[in-house]
């Protein structure tokens, strides 16, 4: 995962831009990726495709002197992304109506970004604006639009249903890491583990660019819709904060509640939210008009380096992302394995006789709920219900509700595959 973000963080990742097809193809050498490409121009939905953008040079001089006051050779983000090419001489006030700086966070350069608005510009450090003291500046910026294609990687884990569970990353954002190279290197790592194990729902693990790679899939492949169970956006999971986990726009989905179980019985403090009151994503696009697959978000946002040059990998940690990884492996492992079983038996089961009695040093939170196990077998509620509600480890209760099935004491009714 450390090695990913290292090799790619600093390219120019733009929505549809050679950096981002670089990072794209870096990716497809560690996993099996099917590339869709939907050409610029494209109409999807009420949206259109962007051009592919490039950027050759983009500095300021003073005019007079020729001296260069800022020069994207230094910093990527220094040219706000998709700007308009220019070479012109202009006033002081004219090139501080294109500039873009973030006082709150006065040393840093922010992620500046005009992808639908004709506007050229500039990004830097707030505490740099004192050096511009002269009245006219050359500003020169060497950008083209050509026709490309906007690039949707996707890597589909085939499972014994054809109902598929989507893992989402935004590869885009040019020399940023935790937004979203971290949620990119997750979701790579979780599709290897996937293609490593045997699963009921199939896995697709997409890489695009934020908001109009969705829209671009999607309203391109209409029929995988039906098929599409549940989402998870995977983003920010490298800083270091709590987990925030944003519930799908139903809210209560069986998906929402084995992300929030699993969160709880990490034992470490989370917060949760309703949709699009924690972050906003691609989960607008899955969970969208029309569209309306459950989709949650996990994250670690907020982080003070968000949108700004000193979002590097200096800030993310191997053991937050591990941490992140295990989480979600372990939300996909519930919502994969889960079962409805079914009694057979009347009366209360003899336990000791059939081997089901656990002894409290065994299981200290099964041993005072065996009865309350016994009594939920109507059918009526799935192992996660149980153990949601008994506030059980899932992966316990499963090989114990197994004992029970290998005595013929319950039968296994499948879940419904709509999470
Ligand atoms: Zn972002």
């Amino acid at each position: 995962m450390m090695q990913c973000i290292e090799d790619v963080w600093f390219l120019r990742r733009d929505l549809v831009s050679g950096g981002y097809d670089a990072a794209l193809a870096y990716l497809k050498r560690f996993i099996p990726l099917e590339i869709h490409e939907i050409p610029s121009g494209t109409r999807c939905w009420t949206w259109t495709i962007p051009e592919k953008w490039s950027v050759d040079e983009a500095y300021i001089e003073e005019a007079e002197s020729g001296r260069r006051m800022l020069d994207a050779k230094d910093h990527p983000l220094h040219v706000i992304s998709y700007s308009l090419p220019v070479d012109a001489e202009v006033t002081r006030e004219e090139l501080l109506r294109h500039i873009i700086t973030n006082p709150a966070r006065p040393h840093a350069i922010p992620f500046g970004y005009k992808y639908y608005d004709r506007d050229w510009g500039f990004c830097m450090q707030h505490d740099r604006l004192g050096e511009f003291t002269k009245d006219k500046y050359r500003v020169v910026i060497r950008s083209s639009f050509e026709k490309g294609t906007l690039k949707v990687g996707c890597c589909t884990i085939p499972g014994e249903a054809k109902e598929t569970v989507a893992l989402i990353a935004h590869l885009c954002h040019p020399a940023m890491v935790n937004d979203d190279l971290c949620g990119v290197a997750v979701a790579a790592k979780l599709a290897q583990e996937l293609a490593h194990q045997k699963n009921r729902y199939t896995y697709q693990v997409f890489f695009l660019p934020e908001t109009i790679g969705s829209i671009a899939y999607l309203s391109t492949h209409k029929n995988a819709i039906r098929h599409m169970a549940c989402g998870i956006f995977l983003e920010m999971l490298g800083n270091d904060n709590i987990h925030a986990l944003q519930l799908s726009r139903q809210g209560n989905t069986r998906w929402d509640r084995i992300a929030r179980y699993v969160l709880r019985r990490s034992g470490k403090e989370f917060r949760e939210g309703p949709f699009r009151m924690v972050v906003g994503n691609d989960e607008m696009v899955w969970n969208g008009p029309g569209v309306d697959i459950p989709t949650i978000s996990v994250s670690r946002f907020p982080y003070p380096e968000y949108h700004t040059s000193d979002d590097t990998p200096s800030i993310i940690s191997l053991e937050r992302l591990q941490e992140s990884k295990e989480l979600i492996a372990t939300m996909l492992r519930v919502l994969d394995r889960d079962y409805i079983p079914k009694r057979t038996f009347t009366g209360p089961v003899f336990l000791s006789g059939y081997g089901l009695w656990i002894k409290l040093e065994e299981n200290r939170e099964l041993n005072r709920k065996m009865e309350q196990v016994m009594l939920r077998l109507e059918g009526d509620r799935s192992v996660f219900d149980i153990a949601d509600e008994l506030d059980l480890e899932f992966e316990y209760l499963l090989r114990y509700l197994d004992a029970y099935h290998s005595n013929g004491l319950i039968t296994k009714m499948p879940m419904k595959n709509r999470a």
